[in-house]
């Protein structure tokens, strides 16, 4: 049986004292659960206050990017070794926020994957549509194009270190939640397209969905076959919330 994985987005939220407040309440309420890893992905200028928060606990941290280069001359850039050097376990990549605001490519997500893998992140590799694409139906399209980036790159075994997240970006933000079919339509095409290349690796492929989802409604989300755990925004800065949706992913 896959795990199960809960990841917050806290995106560019926080400050050092509302932070020390929310990670103290997910260190403890979180030390409990079964079956279901529970991580935050921060701000950079906060991982520090995340390391020692969390170090010794249940639950690991993360950075929102990172760089796709290494140590040098890369003004405002964040490599992949630095986010190691602080204890991070995971790097979420191709967030629609940094594809459709930053301008990345499937070119540079792909490069990013790449040397998050390398330095021995597990990278959390977000896809999905936009409300235009979906009501145009290139969804699979959009989807299969941004799976396949990484997969020309990388090849398909590295997928076997890595998260996927689909986020439909009409979803992200938006308090318009995917239902849960349709959700579990996109997983099941993900886990297939992956499935044709390596069956037994698309078995254990994590498959996260992302896109408003709350307490009131990650559990039925999480009864899909294909949906593996979230990846949330807004409800990880509240720790009720957030400890209601990782106590919604359990398996006992
Ligand atoms: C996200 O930022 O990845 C996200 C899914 O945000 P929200 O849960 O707020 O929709």
């Amino acid at each position: 049986m896959r795990g199960r994985l809960v990841a917050g987005n806290w995106k560019c939220n926080g400050n050092l004292g509302a932070n020390q407040a929310l990670l103290a309440a997910l260190r403890d309420g979180l030390a409990q659960l079964r079956g279901v890893e529970c991580s935050v992905c921060v701000p950079y200028p906060y991982l520090t206050q995340a390391q020692q928060a969390l170090t010794g606990s249940t639950t690991v941290w993360g950075g929102q990017d990172l760089s796709q280069f290494g140590a040098g001359a890369y003004t405002g850039a964040v490599s992949a070794d630095m986010l190691v050097e602080f204890g991070c376990r995971h790097a979420v990549v191709g967030h629609s926020e940094r594809r459709s605001i930053f301008g990345e490519s499937d070119a540079v997500v792909a490069a990013k994957f790449e040397v998050a893998l390398k330095a021995g992140l597990t990278p959390i590799l977000c896809v999905g549509e936009t409300l235009q694409e979906r009501e145009s139906n290139v969804t699979e399209a959009v989807v299969g194009r941004q799976l396949a980036a990484v997969i020309d790159k990388s090849g398909v075994a590295a997928l076997g270190k890595a998260v996927v997240a689909y986020e439909p970006v009409w979803a992200i933000g938006t308090g318009k939640t995917a239902t849960p079919q349709q959700a579990q339509a996109v997983h099941a095409f993900i886990r297939g397209s992956v499935a044709a290349q390596d069956r037994a690796l698309a078995d254990g492929l994590r498959i996260l969905y992302g896109g408003s989802v709350k307490a009131s409604n990650a559990a039925e989300l999480f009864t899909m076959n294909d949906i593996d755990g979230g990846l949330i925004g807004g409800a990880s800065l509240v720790a009720e919330e957030f400890l209601a949706i990782c106590r919604a992913a359990e398996r006992r």
